[in-house]
């Protein structure tokens, strides 16, 4: 899952990067509305946090201009707490609204909520490759009766392979789904994940399931 957050002050940004990292997510941020705009249309965000006062464009109008072509989930975020602001975001279609100063816990709830709308796609409740188990929404995954201990990082990594199993994956495209665009593309950071991750899953089984295409990038399935 990944989430945009436009806001321009530092401290604000870093505070809501940091936490919904821990929570699980990858977290791009925009210091200014263009910017946002910008990546909105390189990036296939679920969820945009868009901050009402920025400089230049202000949040309204930063929205009514990705709603000319985006549907993403957007939660404005302002500092007013008045009606009037509240009903012209909804207007405009924003999907919730949230005045600063706010606790983490309650943005979280309000994120969780709004990703919770978009998983009708997403049929799929837990996800399964041999005796391999996920389960995004309990944050849990099991190896046959043995339950593994992931961190998110691992967790998300391991979230991708499956959801596109039998797929191969190129490094770009496991670091574009896994990492925030921050993330140093120079380091081995996915072949060292990648290789936990197998500690974890694969070392204790006869069944391997993750597998290096040397060369292409790593692919999860079955093979005979
Ligand atoms: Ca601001």
């Amino acid at each position: 899952m990944r989430i945009l957050v436009v806001e321009d002050e530092p401290k604000t940004a870093d505070y809501l990067q940091q936490g919904l990292t821990e929570s699980g997510y990858v977290v791009d941020c925009a210091a200014n509305g263009q910017d946002g705009l910008h990546l909105i249309d390189q990036q296939d965000y679920q969820l945009v946090i868009l901050d009402v006062n920025l400089p230049h464009k202000d949040g309204w109008q930063v929205l009514e201009l990705m709603r000319r072509e985006h549907s993403t989930r957007v939660i404005m975020l302002t500092a007013r707490g008045r009606l009037a602001d509240k009903v012209r975001g909804l207007d405009l279609g924003a999907d919730d609204y949230l005045v600063k100063p706010f606790e983490f816990p309650e943005l979280l709830a309000r994120v969780r909520t709004l990703l919770r709308r978009n998983e009708h796609m997403a049929a799929v409740d837990v996800f399964q490759v041999a005796d391999l188990e996920l389960d995004p929404r309990r944050h849990r995954a099991y190896r046959g009766n043995r339950r593994i201990d992931l961190t998110t990082k691992e967790f998300t990594l391991l979230h991708v392979l499956m959801r596109q199993a039998g797929e191969v994956l190129t490094r770009t495209q496991i670091i574009s789904q896994v990492w925030d665009m921050n993330f140093d593309c120079d380091t081995n950071v996915v072949e060292v994940s990648i290789s936990r991750l197998r500690a974890k899953i694969d070392d204790a089984s006869d069944i391997k399931l993750i597998h290096t295409i040397r060369g292409v990038g790593y692919v999860l399935e079955v093979r005979q």
